[in-house]
């Protein structure tokens, strides 16, 4: 019999590979695409330390509308329409489900803890109201509990059993629609355009600097055509080979902010990928090859679906407890761009500005906040990422984060990054560094690295005094990354010890410890407030 059908959009902003819209729209005689804008996620926030909302800066929410103008546009060309609304989802999708007569229930699965929570509330509901639910997985190529469910009922924690545990992915739905059943009656609701990100309340935004990449599954499709039309580049691909450096023509795809948001189906993008490789012959192989990398996302997905309080340290039995330091002052130097290391401070710029920067970048800065430098606690850098990011992804940005502060997946803390070094290797003369950070951009290139090391001459005719232009260094690199080396060899010497026990008591009691043992001896901090004045 033919009913009304409600696809739920969240992520999975796309018509292509769809299993949730397919479904709604088979044998139905009205179809109700609804976005409901929440709250939570938009609110402005006027303590945040950028414009927008206390979770997300505004970059990626005008992805997000850029996402939402695309998806109304392509329904109008199929007779329907995206039906969007304000407020808490779970009352509002309660209250339409039956004020609409919906009979059959679609949205995508989605794996992050709140997605869960306020899925089940709404699922529940629609249960006992007698409403079909249909909620397949297609933001990954594979369902996380399936993987873990093969594993013995614990995620693998490693890439390579990951890889050999999952398989082959499905493949995508191929259909294409040339109309979808009509929207029904939805008289009695105020329906509403899509905003501009002006009209969200975040201030005077005509000084912001936006990001240059614009959402929606057109342009993540045009995005897409474009990497694969260059098949050697895609056969080719090895990371981490690569230039972080390259910001004009960006040395990677950037299809993640198209694959968070689900304007890009991961396994159409898989598909095509493995077209590519059949055209080509020879290629690179995981974990370097782009399909390595869409498999690194697969692989932080499952474990953190698998994973107890994944995204902290207390409490999260896969994650090392290490006493990092509270210091706010270095905190904000390193979220605002002024650290004193051009390399590092130009990638937090890129990150304000863009909402994206390369991986080896985010792996240099990620080190430096914590083990490489500053040693200051993953979770708050990983907020200050969540907030900015365009491609922000609770899972991926969580697994990273553990994987470059030392404390899950990856042990070698005596590998430091160098904030001097590592970028100048890409990029000798600086010339991210100079876009990234115009004060510095008549430095030297001899002196763009380590500014301080300029004569006062130079530093005069390049217009820019270090300390009274652009900050002096928060820290020496040398001294504090040997400081740090020496805290996470303690810290694992403890945590050994404390067979892992991921329990506050246990964390405090280490940080006491540490803070005993280090008495003793003056911090980097102490020096770099030593060496500064
Ligand atoms: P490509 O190299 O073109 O790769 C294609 C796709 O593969 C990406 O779009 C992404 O979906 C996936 N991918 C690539 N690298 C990784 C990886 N290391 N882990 C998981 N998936 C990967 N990526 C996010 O999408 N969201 C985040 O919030 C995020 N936070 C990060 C935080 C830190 C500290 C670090 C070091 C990395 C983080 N990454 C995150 C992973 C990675 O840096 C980005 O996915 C990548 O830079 C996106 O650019 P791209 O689309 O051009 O990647």
């Amino acid at each position: 019999m033919e009913s009304n059908a409600l696809i739920w959009f969240r992520k999975g902003l796309r018509i292509h590979d769809n299993p949730a819209l397919d479904h709604a729209r088979r044998g139905s005689k009205h179809l109700f695409p609804v976005f409901v804008l929440d709250p939570r996620y938009l609110d402005p926030d006027p303590s945040a330390f950028s414009p927008g909302s206390a979770r997300s800066a505004i970059n990626r929410i005008r992805f997000l509308l850029d996402c939402l103008s695309d998806l109304d546009a392509t329904l109008r060309t199929l007779g329907s329409r995206l039906l969007l609304l304000r407020g808490d989802p779970v009352p509002v999708l309660c209250t339409i489900l039956k004020d609409w007569n919906i009979g059959k229930l679609c949205y995508e699965f989605d794996t992050e803890p709140y997605s869960l929570a306020r899925d089940k509330q709404v699922k529940d509901f629609a249960s006992i109201s007698g409403i079909e639910v249909f909620s397949p997985v297609s933001h990954t190529l594979f369902n996380p509990a399936v993987v873990i469910e093969k594993n013995g009922g614990r995620p693998p924690l490693t890439y390579q059993s990951f890889v050999k545990l999952a398989g082959k992915p499905p493949t995508p739905h191929t259909e294409t629609y040339s109309e979808l059943p009509p929207v029904g009656n939805v008289e009695g609701y105020e329906l509403l355009s899509v905003p501009a990100i002006e009209e969200l309340g975040y201030g005077d935004l005509s000084q912001e600097e936006f990001s240059p990449f614009r959402g929606g599954e057109t342009e993540a499709l045009k995005r897409l055509k474009k990497a694969l039309e260059d098949k050697e580049w895609v056969a080719t691909f090895e990371k981490p080979k690569g230039d972080p450096s390259a910001f004009l023509k960006p040395a990677t795809t950037v299809l993640s902010p198209y694959l968070k948001f689900g304007c890009l189906s991961s396994r159409y993008f898989y598909q095509c990928l493995h077209n590519v490789y059949k055209t080509v012959g020879k290629h690179t192989s995981p974990p370097v090859s782009l399909v390595g990398q869409l498999l690194w996302r697969e692989f932080f997905y499952t474990v953190a679906f698998g994973t107890p309080h994944f995204d902290q340290m207390i409490g999260n039995k896969i994650c090392k407890q290490i006493p990092w330091r509270d210091d706010e002052e270095l905190f904000v130097a390193w979220r605002e761009g002024r650290t004193g290391y051009p390399w590092i401070d130009a990638i937090m710029i890129q990150l304000t500005k863009w909402g994206w920067m390369h991986h080896l970048a985010r792996h240099s800065v990620a080190c430096f906040l914590t083990r490489g430098d500053l040693f200051i606690h993953w979770e708050k850098g990983r907020d200050v990422f969540e907030r900015l990011l365009i491609d922000s992804d609770w899972a991926i940005n969580n697994g990273n984060w553990l994987w470059l502060s030392c404390s899950s997946f990856f042990y070698q803390y005596n590998r430091i990054y160098s904030p001097i070094s590592f970028g100048k290797k890409y990029d000798p003369d600086g010339n991210y560094i100079r876009h990234f950070l115009p004060v510095l951009k008549d430095m030297p290139k001899e002196y763009i690295y380590e500014p301080w090391t300029a004569p006062l001459s130079v530093q005069k005719k390049a217009n820019c005094i270090i300390g009274k232009d652009y900050p002096k260094r928060v820290v020496v690199h040398d001294t504090a990354s040997k400081e740090c080396r020496k805290a996470m060899a303690e810290a694992y010497a403890l945590d050994h010890l404390g067979d892992n026990l991921a329990s506050k008591e246990i964390s405090n009691g280490l940080r006491r410890k540490l803070d005993d043992q280090k008495a003793s001896r003056p911090s980097c901090l102490e020096q770099r407030k030593i060496r500064i004045k």
